[in-house]
């Protein structure tokens, strides 16, 4: 652990044309403020087609501590952040949305815990400034997902904030396409610690996450870190079973002393219930053997049409 570690920055960036000046003068601010160094703002741009990539070479070309890595197409937030992880050089980095959500202030912060000894230093969030109907799909969604996973996720965090060398180099060599960094980050260990940090309305324009996105985003967190959803089908299975079986008792009970007629309508209801079960059931199964399915395929996780910094400018090939 070293006392001024060299700071990486890196910030995957959508569609962000309003946003880039500001973003870069004051992440450039921070990083003036910041001992050590050489200091580095490694983005990644993720298939934009506006005017994002052009302003971000132009920066780069004004500042020799960034660079810009074009991703090939649109591949994802949290693949662009997996990009970026491979390309920073620095002791810690720090993971930063592009929107100015996550204030670049904090993050002076998040180097002093790293200095207390913490290889781990995540920002908690705390006043939200998203739509309440928003906000509180995040607060059910990790809630649920901590009550499920096999390892202890916290709370309200995203993905902004400080990881050590290590703590990179373990996540770079994990080899999953369906990556919830968070939860992995969690996952690998180490000291770590949360520090609130208050979440920032979107500087300008909408966010670049349908609600489709943030269901896969969700669904991502819940598969990759639980298996308990494989376990409530057996019980599912079991409770309708025990069921079933009282409900065949009472029917025969009912055929033999009542002599009552025996309508369908219970018989319709167990039938659609227990198909509607299957068909739920399968689909979970289905969930899980999609994703072995798409990392038997093993394809590289994304591709690099060009990195571009004062130092290199290279075009590049697949890579990781
Ligand atoms: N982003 C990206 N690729 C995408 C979608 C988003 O690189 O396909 C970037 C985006 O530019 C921003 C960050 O990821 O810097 C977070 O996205 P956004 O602010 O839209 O998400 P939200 O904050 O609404 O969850
Ligand atoms: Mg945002």
């Amino acid at each position: 652990m070293t006392a001024n570690p060299r700071v990486s920055v890196a910030i995957p960036i959508y569609h962000e044309e309003a946003v880039v000046p500001e973003l870069v003068r004051r992440t450039s601010a921070v990083l003036d403020s910041l001992p050590g160094g050489p200091h580095e703002i490694v983005f990644v741009d993720d298939g934009s087609s506006d005017g994002t990539l052009g302003m971000l070479e132009a920066a780069a070309e004004r500042d020799p501590r960034i660079v810009v890595v074009e991703l090939s197409r649109n591949f994802g937030h949290q693949t662009a952040l997996a990009a970026a992880l491979d390309q920073v050089s620095g002791d810690v980095v720090i993971l930063m949305d592009g929107d100015l959500q996550d204030p670049p202030e904090a993050i002076p912060t998040l180097v002093d815990q790293y200095r207390q000894g913490y290889d781990v230093v995540y920002a908690q969030r705390v006043n939200r400034k998203e739509p309440w109907w928003l906000r509180m799909c995040y607060y059910v969604f990790y809630r649920l997902l901590a009550a499920l996973s096999s390892i202890e996720l916290p709370l309200d965090a995203g993905d902004f904030g400080l990881m050590s060398r290590r703590v990179v180099d373990e996540i770079r060599a994990m080899p999953e396409h369906h990556r919830y960094l968070r939860g992995l980050r969690t996952w690998v260990g180490f000291r770590q610690i949360g520090i609130p940090v208050e979440r920032a309305a979107r500087h300008v324009g909408r966010t670049k996450y349908s609600p489709l996105k943030l269901l896969k985003l969700a669904s991502d967190g819940i598969f990759a870190f639980s298996i308990v959803p494989l376990r409530a089908a057996a019980i599912l299975g079991a409770v309708a079973i025990t069921c079933s079986l009282l409900f065949a008792l009472y029917s025969l009970y009912a055929k033999f002393w009542l002599h009552v007629p025996q309508g369908f309508t219970a018989l319709i209801f167990v039938i659609t219930f227990l198909s509607g079960m299957n068909l739920f059931f399968l689909g979970i199964i289905g969930e899980y053997v999609g994703r072995v399915y798409e990392e038997a395929k093993a394809r590289p996780h994304y591709v690099v049409r060009r990195v571009f910094s004062q130092r290199v400018s290279r075009d590049e090939g697949a890579a990781a």
